[in-house]
């Protein structure tokens, strides 16, 4: 049975047992199929799921045949099941000009229900400092949302800082506390001024400052959508009551959160 409880949606779950195995270190469980994920979905009664996979074909790692393919199952499957069931895909945001990992024309022929556009490792340029780094994200996220017209959703907002400061060697300890507050609320006027949703990530959740984020993001008129980010069968679970709590106390509710 699903759930009239707003907050029992997940927009974001990656069906990794879809990937191909390679060299490159990539998360696959085997478990994780689109057939899977839809049962569990039923048996955790929750009343919208996303099922996809990152679009990344030019470093070779994330091709669209199988972000096509994770599309064709979950489309199947749609008459089958008595909760909404969507078919998306995540795409990386790449540089300052709304550039993603893949280009409007194929997102426009792909036809997916949704489209995520988060940002992840790829930085141009290299920051030398938080500032720049803080510039620079928020410029990325903007530029995403005002040049694509197939963009849903901000994947995480600035949840994989603390991995992309690592990677290029920017050591002062970072927390959502440090963002300012004039970028978190020009993302979310961005965003919703262009019909973008922010993503509330999951696993922010274990994050310091994550409620001081959302409530500034949420008093500054964003939109929400929920994701959990599984790539294992583990991490697809319930949203816990504290969570929710967390979530209605930032001023997330039936008017901010978007369901499909
Ligand atoms: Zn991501
Ligand atoms: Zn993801």
């Amino acid at each position: 049975m699903q759930s009239d409880n707003i907050f029992y949606s997940d927009l974001h779950i990656h069906a990794t047992q879809s990937r191909k195995q390679s060299d490159r270190k990539m998360t696959i469980d085997s478990l994780m199929n689109v057939e899977n994920i839809v049962k569990k979905a039923q048996e955790l009664g929750l009343h919208t799921v996303g099922i996809m996979e990152h679009v990344e074909p030019h470093s070779g790692r994330h091709p669209w045949s199988v972000a096509l393919h994770v599309k064709k199952l979950v489309n199947q499957l749609k008459s089958q099941v008595d909760f909404k069931l969507i078919s998306g895909c995540e795409a990386s945001i790449i540089d300052l000009n709304g550039g993603l990992s893949a280009s409007i024309e194929d997102l426009k022929a792909a036809n997916f229900d949704y489209v995520i556009a988060s940002v992840h490792s790829s930085l141009p340029p290299t920051p030398k400092s938080i500032d720049e780094y803080h510039l620079l994200v928020i410029e990325m996220m903007k530029s995403a949302i005002t040049h694509n017209p197939y963009i849903d959703i901000i994947g995480h907002p600035w949840r994989d800082t603390p991995k992309i400061l690592k990677s290029i060697e920017i050591k002062t300890p970072w927390s959502f506390d440090l963002i300012p507050e004039k970028d978190i609320k020009e993302l979310a006027m961005t965003a919703k001024n262009s019909g973008v949703a922010l993503e509330i990530s999951r696993p922010c959740f274990e994050m310091a400052g994550y409620s001081r984020f959302l409530g500034i993001a949420a008093d500054a008129g964003g939109i929400f959508s929920i994701g959990s980010d599984a790539h294992q069968w583990d991490r697809f679970n319930f949203i816990s009551q504290d969570e929710i709590k967390m979530l209605k106390y930032a001023g997330i509710n039936s008017n901010n959160l978007k369901v499909w």
